[in-house]
């Protein structure tokens, strides 16, 4: 059954396969790594413009190792996940720096770059280096778990251990390389989390799921996601013509990007803002009027909802130095990576005047 399966993912990959991404076929570790990194947690759409840009800026490791960590983080701007940038950087260095910039070319010491684990290494040593490594992602985990009609859950240690070894157990060593794009795309366009195409599947004879009606139960899954929902409100306070940002720290959402003046609420504030205790502290009773206040934003993460307003605040003196906020210029704002949910908000508000 086993050999079944890899003969027919090769027979379809070869015959049908028209999925095309730029990356494919790619011999580069650098390119590979790039494009793996981007993808995690990121649609192939939305990746695919994000690759083309770093490639562009970076065009190698050492461009990537030597360059301001705050245009990285810019260009990253927009794609969530900012750990990952974070460790991307701190993997091109040690590659640049440590190892005169030869990536490492086995499993194994890939593994040891940081913010790459098991799938990622798996990919970068399969692709550059041919090295017979099974890929597991959730593409992988779901046309295993419909084939062979496995109930065990992908998300529990039992169940990851199951699923990685029966994908070392499918692939051909003779061409892992191959074979690992195969079965991703034959995932991602053929055995679709929704929809998958059965009725024309190669695999349909032998696929457990289809045979037993049990394609929309599986994979099964054994935590559902815990959301949350938070509340923040930024303050743009503007003094002698500058504003006032900082850079997010800790690990929390969005580190390493910039911020105004937060308040992070437990719900919904209903104060008048000119009366907000935080302010008066904040601006140590110095005068202040509240000048614009933004309509409610919201943007939906994969574990959490952030809702928030944007709250423009004239301020008669300065903030002082130990405020953990530093002031910019409007015209050096755009220099400064933003998440997503403060760029929308400056984005609808084209108007300088209403900014400040
Ligand atoms: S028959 Fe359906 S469930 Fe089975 S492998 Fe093909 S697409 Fe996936």
């Amino acid at each position: 059954m086993k050999a079944d399966f890899t003969r027919k993912l090769l027979q379809w990959n070869k015959e049908s396969n028209t999925r095309s991404m730029p990356w494919k076929g790619e011999r580069d570790p650098y390119k590979i790594w790039l494009s793996e990194i981007i993808l995690q947690q990121t649609r192939v759409e939305q990746g695919l413009a994000y690759y083309h840009k770093f490639i562009e800026n970076f065009p190698t490791v050492h461009d990537l190792a030597n360059a301001p960590e705050q245009e990285v983080f810019k260009c990253w701007e927009g794609l969530g996940y900012y750990s990952r940038c974070k460790n991307l950087i701190a993997s091109a260095k040690k590659i640049s720096q440590e190892l005169k910039g030869v990536f490492p070319s086995t499993y194994d010491t890939i593994k040891e770059l940081k913010g790459i684990g098991p799938y990622t290494a798996a990919a970068i040593s399969s692709f550059a280096f041919n090295e017979n490594r099974a890929v597991v992602d959730g593409n992988v985990q779901r046309v295993i778990s419909r084939y062979f009609g496995i109930s065990t859950p992908i998300d529990t240690t039992a169940g990851k251990k199951l699923y990685q070894e029966l994908a070392q157990a499918l692939i051909d060593p003779s061409q892992p390389a191959i074979y690992n794009q195969a079965i991703m795309d034959f995932g991602a366009v053929i055995c679709k989390p929704q929809l998958p195409l059965c009725a024309t599947c190669i695999q349909n004879p032998e696929c457990e799921a289809y045979k037993h009606n049990l394609v929309k139960q599986l994979p099964v899954k054994e935590k559902t996601l815990v959301k949350s929902t938070r509340w923040l409100y930024y303050f743009i306070i503007v003094s002698e013509g500058c504003m006032y940002i900082r850079q997010r720290t800790g690990r929390d959402i969005w580190e390493n990007l910039h911020e105004f003046v937060l308040l992070e609420a437990e719900g919904p504030i209903d104060t008048a803002f000119q009366d907000l205790p935080f302010l008066k502290d904040l601006l140590h009773d110095n005068p202040f009027t509240v000048q614009h206040i933004s309509k409610m934003y919201k943007q939906q993460l994969t574990h959490q909802t952030i809702n928030g307003q944007f709250i423009t605040v004239h301020a008669s003196k300065p903030l002082p130095d130990n405020s953990g906020y530093f002031s910019v210029a409007q015209a050096q704002l755009a220099a400064y990576p933003f998440p997503k949910f403060i760029n929308m908000y400056l984005q609808e508000t084209s108007s300088p005047a209403r900014l400040f």
